[in-house]
């Protein structure tokens, strides 16, 4: 089959061994409500990437489902009913998007109808952001495993994890052709979350959709603006964390300002605890840094613990100052238990004013930034935040750093 022009174009593939593991040691079970249930260590249903088969699906066989059935709300006026499909027309969701699920599904139609909902929604954050530069999506269930396997296209480490412990989708840079491209993972639970309104994860699984699609609009940006940052073997020597920990800062509150408006309402309530923990005992955390760093003379690790305890506030923050300027609000009023708390920590709140209004001045300049010293001001707020805890980093005459550890309390 070829792509036809579907207004939508995605493709995915069904290699010809569709059901391929669904061999005679599976165990069918009868489950609830009389659907058949797959054991979940049985693969049942797979569809893979395009690469390796000539089998293929097109996600026009898709589509019919979700879209259709919104379309067919009587509640939809057949003026919204236009608009809201002239809306999608105008999704920026590229047609040339590979696109697989696998894992344990009662049947093939629920497969393609859960990859259906993934891609609608894609679609629909398509009409906002810019999804241009979208090479992979791929539901798993073995979702590590995946994200291990990806092809990054150049050296790189493992995809770290984002935000908070809520691990269920990431945006991997790849290269592909030399450009740098993004390959959305998300595990399976999210995508059932997705395909279900009445799901307890439906609108959380909205937003952590919406976050990692806002990181493709952002890679996409860098990639245009910033060329020289955007290429694939990108920074990450030690002797650069504070760069890296400033980029890192500002493509989390992107992608959290960018996503605001599919979030959900709790978010900034999840986060202050966590926060407010770390703000709390970092100051204490770098001094037992540094009195170890006396006994153990052991540099390295000092310095971790101390990026950890301190560096990691600023990453933190950046989600919920992100999430806040995006629904146009302040972090006082999204969170006001946070925010006494830094204008309590003398030492921390004019580094914080500084970082809220230097992301802000970052933003109003977005997408046309001309160099990498757009950074600067976020790199020398986390050089001063660092200082605090007692790690320095001071640039020499040939352009690297020397480490320096001490408190000057
Ligand atoms: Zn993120």
């Amino acid at each position: 089959m070829t792509n036809s022009d579907d207004g939508v174009g995605l493709r995915t593939c069904c290699s010809a061994s569709l059901f391929h593991s669904l061999s005679s040691s599976a165990t069918i079970q009868q489950g609830t409500g009389g659907l058949l249930r797959i054991s979940s260590s049985a693969k049942v249903c797979t569809l893979l990437p395009c690469d390796n088969s000539n089998d293929t699906l097109l996600i026009s066989e898709l589509r019919a489902g979700l879209e259709s059935a919104i379309l067919k709300l009587p509640v939809m006026r057949d003026s919204y009913r236009a608009a809201f499909k002239d809306l999608l027309k105008s999704s920026t969701l590229p047609q040339n998007v590979k696109v697989a699920i696998s894992g344990s599904y009662p049947s093939r139609e629920t497969a393609q109808r859960i990859l259906e909902s993934v891609v609608f929604f894609m679609r629909l954050y398509g009409t906002q952001l810019d999804l241009s530069g979208l090479d992979s999506v791929t539901i798993a269930d073995d979702y590590h495993e995946n994200l291990a396997k990806i092809d990054r296209g150049f050296q790189a480490q493992s995809p770290t994890c984002d935000a908070f412990g809520t691990d269920y989708a990431r945006a991997v840079p790849v290269a592909r052709d030399g450009v740098v491209k993004t390959y959305i993972v998300l595990k399976s639970e999210l995508a059932w979350a997705l395909d279900d309104p009445d799901h307890e994860m439906y609108s959380r699984a909205m937003h952590l959709l919406a976050h990692e699609s806002a990181h493709a609009h952002d890679n996409e940006v860098q990639r245009r603006t910033l060329p020289d940052i955007g290429s694939p073997t990108g920074k990450g020597s030690k002797d650069e964390y504070p760069f890296s920990t400033a980029r890192t800062c500002w493509m989390e509150y992107i992608a959290s300002r960018l996503s605001a408006q599919w979030g959900i309402r709790t978010y900034c309530g999840e986060l202050e605890p966590h926060l407010c923990e770390m703000l709390s005992s970092a100051k204490e955390k770098a001094e037992e840094s540094i009195h170890g760093y006396r006994f153990h003379g052991n540099q390295k690790l000092a310095e971790g613990e101390i990026r950890n305890a301190f560096g990691k506030i600023l990453v933190r923050s950046a989600y919920l100052v992100g999430h806040a300027h995006g629904l146009g609000k302040t972090v006082a009023e999204m969170a006001p238990q946070f925010s006494k708390l830094i204008n309590e920590k003398a030492w921390f709140s004019p580094i914080f004013e500084r970082y809220e209004s230097s992301l802000r001045e970052m933003h109003s300049t977005y997408g046309s930034w001309t160099g990498v010293e757009v950074f600067s001001p976020i790199v020398g707020t986390c050089e001063a935040l660092l200082g605090v805890g007692g790690l320095q980093y001071i640039r020499q005459s040939n352009g690297d750093y020397a480490i320096k550890l001490g408190l000057s309390l």
